[in-house]
């Protein structure tokens, strides 16, 4: 049986997200077919809009999700129908080198649903990062469900799927934020806020947080940094040293992913410690450093998937912080909005606004 519901398309390059009737259809041995409750507005799905891999459209967008179990297909044993599941992106294939090496967050296949979701006339769609989740229905591979607690809102759960995955888990696992650390968190979206709770709980010392916007930064006071730095009026690299005694900080962590914003991070990092890429940068941005500044100033540059965090084991624990109190998730929650909205979100998410939406289905 194939399922009608309604979806956000992208159709081309620049074309506006537009919502469309999809045909997503029953699964197939190892897939879930998920009836979507809650869906965020990420800004990895802005990259998508220019296509999917090789420039492919149309393009199904959303990624960040929770929902509920309509069906599971055959073989399928870790979730089944009526259960609540956050999707993710990296459901790690087991059998690449990278898995076969105990390092599955560097899978090189991550499972996909093999049946394709389409338009009313046959077109496939490729649905983004995988997920495809701006959908009332979609269609994913088993391992892209993780079961969550239906305690937790659905708006609340989505996030786990991807920025507050990335962005805790930058300062948590890549960042390996120890007690006492300095760390500075550039840009202040979900993926840097989420940064800052993860330096926060891994006790840092002192969390900084710089952006160009002062709402943004208001934002971040409340996730409990210790100092802002407002990068439209002064240097960031000169702010997050004053506030570490000229020095830099332990940890930085780019939540943004632009050339400028990395060069900063790279800067306002103290010799021999950590910089971890955690924004999604754009396909086309390059950065440029002297080398000999790379070597001279030592420590790691990293930019492991979802800030080295695995959705399989970290989404659950993340969720457990939550209902203890210890990771308040309602702090990262926009405005609820309907599926026709999602246009002019993608635009207030350009112009900085923060938090940002979740589409309610
Ligand atoms: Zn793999
Ligand atoms: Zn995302």
């Amino acid at each position: 049986m194939t399922h009608e519901v309604r979806a956000v398309v992208v159709r081309e390059t620049g074309a506006h997200p537009s919502v469309e009737t999809v045909l997503v259809p029953d699964p197939g041995p190892g897939e879930v077919l998920v009836r979507v409750r809650s869906c965020g507005i990420c800004p990895a799905d802005l990259d998508w809009r220019e296509g999917g891999p090789d420039g492919r459209f149309p393009v199904l967008l959303g990624h960040e999700a929770a929902g509920v179990v309509a069906a599971a297909g055959a073989g399928v044993a870790g979730v089944r129908p009526g259960d609540f599941v956050v999707l993710n992106p990296h459901a790690p294939c087991g059998s690449c080198r990278s898995c076969r090496h105990a390092r599955a967050r560097g899978c090189a296949a991550p499972r996909r649903a093999a049946r394709p979701m389409t338009l009313t006339d046959g077109t496939e769609l490729s649905p983004a990062l995988g997920v495809g989740a701006l959908a009332e229905c979609t269609l994913v591979a088993a391992g892209q469900c993780v079961k969550a607690d239906p305690a937790v809102s659905s708006a609340a759960a989505a996030l786990l799927g991807c920025n507050v995955l990335a962005g805790y888990g930058a300062a948590v696992h890549a960042g390996a934020v120890g007690r006492g650390d300095s760390v500075a968190v550039i840009g202040c979206g979900s993926v840097g806020l989420a940064a800052v709770a993860g330096a926060r709980a891994a006790g840092a010392g002192r969390v900084i947080a710089v952006d160009p916007d002062g709402r943004r930064l208001d934002l971040a006071e409340r996730f409990g940094v210790t100092g802002t730095v407002n990068s439209a009026r002064i240097d960031a690299v000169e702010g997050v040293r004053a506030l570490t005694g000229g020095l830099g900080a332990d940890v930085v962590v780019d939540a943004v992913g632009s050339p400028e914003t990395y060069a900063q991070a790279f800067y306002a990092r103290d010799l021999a410690g950590t910089v971890v890429l955690a924004g999604a940068p754009a396909r086309a941005a390059t950065v440029r450093l002297p080398l000999s500044d790379v070597f001279a100033r030592g420590g790691v540059l990293s930019s492991p998937r979802h800030g080295g965090g695995l959705p399989a084991r970290d989404i659950g624990a993340l969720l457990d912080l939550h209902l203890k109190g210890r990771l308040d998730l309602g702090a990262f929650l926009g405005p609820r909005i309907g599926l026709g909205d999602v246009g002019a979100a993608f635009e207030a998410l350009c112009h900085g606004d923060m938090p940002a939406p979740v589409v309610l289905l």
